[in-house]
């Protein structure tokens, strides 16, 4: 294989209900520095039907390029057509790079595709970067457990590839008036070649909890004991207006649901204010929420490997500063 052959950075346009999906848009940030200190172009690879009118944001917000399925094909998501399809792209245009959002679709397509190219594939990437000279990419994520953060090359094979958790890349602020070229593929695919067919879609209708999307976050952790003592938790939440987030060792305990779980195996955070509350501040916990505008940590071990990561920190017994705070809160707005 002749690395030399391979050029510029692509990121996966990933859309759902007519809209490119946010972590996208983020990845175009990101791919638009590594192509800016390349010197080659960013493009998108937008798969979908009647899909086109997406290629706008796209260059809104920072693609030169996209390269466009759109047919009836593609419907739905489905592995086999879909990595066919970015497949035959990488196979006429060899890109140097490309970058997928870790959500499930991008997670299922980007090994698939890895796999079929026998390429390489970091996942869960935290951190990008290329070496200027050579294109190499510099994906980091946190590896052996969250102890180490591990940077991940991929010397042999291109493109080199790796999907970002959504919410660790900023998007740029969009350009309306900002153009590109949209670049027409086709692909000939018949239905009676894909063997997976979609039967129906059906909709989660529960209410999620929306913690990537909250602006403040109360996040409490095994030092609050109990069940009864995480009920705290839900009082000074609904006292500020917050959600309520929590540590793997919370959720383990069974004192609330894996949804609420920040962290490496859970969700990343950026809230504008993040509570941190009877937690120590495991490697694995700060990976999901060190982004955050304002960190304000409560812990009764001055020791706490919390302190060394927020930007306000209470040393104390939760069950005596938080109902102080929910108290002085509620005086304040007069309730
Ligand atoms: P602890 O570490 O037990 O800390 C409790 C803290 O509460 C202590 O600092 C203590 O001083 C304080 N405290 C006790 N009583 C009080 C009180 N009354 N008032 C105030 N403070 C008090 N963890 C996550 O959170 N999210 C993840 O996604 C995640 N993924 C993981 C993935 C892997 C592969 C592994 C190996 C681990 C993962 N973990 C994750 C677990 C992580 O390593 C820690 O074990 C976990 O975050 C600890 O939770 P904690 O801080 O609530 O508990």
């Amino acid at each position: 294989m002749s690395l030399e052959e391979y050029k510029g950075v692509w990121v996966f346009l990933e859309h759902r209900d007519g809209q490119i999906v946010p972590v996208s848009l983020e990845l175009l940030g990101a791919g638009r520095q590594l192509a800016d200190k390349r010197g080659v172009p960013l493009a998108g690879i937008l798969i979908g039907d009647r899909v086109r009118p997406l290629c706008e944001t796209a260059f809104q917000y920072g693609a030169d390029q996209v390269y466009l399925y759109d047919d009836p094909i593609f419907a739905d998501y489905r592995t086999e057509s879909y990595m066919r399809a970015v497949i035959a792209c990488v196979q006429k245009h060899k890109p140097e790079t490309i970058l997928y959002g870790a959500t499930s679709t991008g997670k299922d397509l980007a090994s698939a595709v890895a796999t079929d190219l026998e390429t390489g594939l970091t996942a869960d990437t935290t951190m990008l970067d290329v070496e200027q000279e050579t294109g190499l990419l510099q994906a980091s994520r946190p590896a052996f457990g969250g102890n180490i953060m591990a940077t991940i090359l991929c010397k042999k094979h291109r493109p080199q590839m790796a999907t970002v958790r959504p919410k660790v890349m900023k998007a740029l602020p969009p350009d309306p008036e900002r153009r590109g070229e949209i670049i027409a593929e086709s692909l000939p695919l018949r239905e009676q070649d894909i063997r997976t067919k979609v039967l129906k879609i059906i909709r989660e209708t529960q209410s999620k909890v929306r913690l990537d999307e909250a602006d403040i976050i109360v996040a409490g952790g095994k030092g609050l004991g109990s069940k009864e003592g995480f009920q705290l938790m839900h009082r000074f939440a609904e006292a500020i207006g917050a959600t309520v987030g929590a540590s793997r060792d919370a959720v383990e305990a069974g004192w609330i649901d894996h949804a609420h779980q920040v962290g490496q195996t859970g969700v990343t955070v950026t809230p504008k204010i993040y509570f941190a509350i009877g937690i120590s501040g495991a490697i694995q916990h700060l990976v999901g929420m060190q982004n955050s505008g304002l960190i304000i940590a409560i812990n009764k071990d001055p020791q706490a490997p919390i302190f060394q990561s927020c930007h306000y920190g209470i040393v104390g017994d939760a069950f005596e500063i938080v109902p102080l705070l929910i108290e002085a809160f509620q005086s304040a707005v007069g309730k």
